[in-house]
């Protein structure tokens, strides 16, 4: 499953959050002398979404990116993708292809490994929000069904996996954002923060002035931020409050802003910054009040024992129950009184420290392990038999 003398397996990223889930695996590939090939979609492209991770978690370049021509139209850029990643496969011999997450990307490069006849490997599989308002919910379960290994972050992830009756083998290793998060985090020198990221964080942070004081905010799921009167909704709730709110502010969220008439909501407690690199965006939740998001990701991040965070999800669901379940996150429906309740709630609580879902933050020791030691056997060349369910 891994590279061997003919082939190497092959990394695909799209996005932000799928460079920061398979940097612990690149980096263990590093250290282990285990060659891969590095594709990137380009569904992500720019420096403050993409180039600035490679350059952050010093990972090589990728040996092939996809220049897509429309990336903003769903069916032209999942098009796009699919060939690109054909096309690498080509290209370059492989042994497998890992994706992680549940983007475009991931769903059209799995694809292309499967039409490819190249065995695919799914981190982050089983995770469901049950919402078919999100495009990634079919993204997700495109995927789980024609990978053929799953790796779980959760034994819930798992039974999801197993009651849908995938056919890949499915293990249950954690996260690889809680490695991340280790990852930059372990050594307790903020110093090593020096040199990363965007410099004008600390000035924004100065502006902000009390450290401890801020709420941080994050904003770009297609359901909230492209609709004008959710968007709205949030930033006059926000502004109605007492605290201040940092906001790296997400590109396609800035240009509904600007679209939908909002600015004259930023600039008073509700300070935009530019999105930040990853140890700048680290000290920001690990220094802030809370967090209010619709992110995947942070929902999984503010479990890291070097974080313990609580956050409001600005979400109807979540396909990360763990962490409501853990006493982390906890889900807040956009209704302007309702969101403005639940922040004054959470603003009178304790500080908490409550044990991780996803895991000991070396789940990719796990997943290494595993594809080191297993034998997996490609759904294409599996008997049809050994599907046949009692
Ligand atoms: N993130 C970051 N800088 C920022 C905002 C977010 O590094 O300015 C990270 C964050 O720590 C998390 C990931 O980006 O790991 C989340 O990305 P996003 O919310 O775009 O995607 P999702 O997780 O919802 O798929």
């Amino acid at each position: 499953m891994l590279s061997n003398a003919d082939s190497k397996v092959m990394l695909i990223t799209g996005t932000r959050p799928e460079i920061i889930k398979l940097y612990p695996l690149m980096r263990l590939f590093d250290t282990e002398n285990i060659d891969y090939t590095f594709v990137h979609t380009g569904q992500h492209h720019d420096f403050n979404l993409f180039l600035n991770f490679i350059k952050e978690f010093k990972i090589k370049n990728p040996n092939y990116t996809i220049q897509l021509e429309n990336p903003t139209d769903p069916i032209q850029q999942f098009s796009e993708i699919l060939k690109g990643v054909g096309n690498a496969l080509k290209q370059f011999k492989t042994s497998s292809i890992i994706t992680v997450g549940d983007t475009n990307s991931v769903a059209a490069a799995s694809i292309a490994g499967t039409k490819s006849k190249i065995p695919v490997i799914h981190i982050e599989a089983g995770l469901r929000s049950y919402d078919w308002r999100m495009p990634e919910e079919y993204n997700r379960r495109m995927t789980d069904h024609i990978s053929d290994v799953l790796f779980a972050p959760t034994i819930e992830s798992a039974m999801i996996l197993t009651k849908e009756q995938v056919q890949g083998k499915v293990y249950t290793v954690g996260n690889t954002v809680l490695d991340a998060v280790r990852l930059c985090l372990q050594t307790p020198n903020e110093n090593k923060f020096a040199g990363y990221g965007n410099e004008n964080i600390t000035v924004n942070m100065d502006i902000n002035g009390k450290l401890n004081e801020y709420i941080l905010l994050t904003l770009h799921r297609e359901e909230n931020v492209d609709n004008p009167d959710i968007l709205k909704r949030i930033f006059s709730a926000l502004s109605h409050l007492d605290v201040n709110c940092i906001f790296p502010v997400h590109p396609r969220t800035l240009k509904r802003i600007h679209q939908y008439g909002l600015g004259h909501y930023i600039g008073k407690n509700i300070k935009i910054i530019d999105p930040v690199g990853y140890h700048d965006f680290l000290r920001l939740l690990r220094n802030c009040r809370f967090i209010i998001t619709d992110s995947g990701g942070i929902q999984e991040e503010i479990t890291s024992p070097f974080i313990n965070k609580r956050a409001l999800i600005f979400r109807d669901s979540t396909e990360r129950r763990e962490s409501i379940i853990s006493g982390h996150s906890i889900l807040c429906t956009l209704d302007y009184f309702a969101m403005i309740e639940a922040i004054k709630r959470i603003l009178s609580s304790q500080p908490i420290s409550i044990k991780s879902p996803y895991g000991d933050g070396y789940a990719a020791e796990k997943i290494v392990d595993i594809l080191k030691k297993e034998p997996i056997i490609p759904l294409a060349r599996k008997a049809i038999s050994e599907y046949i369910q009692i």
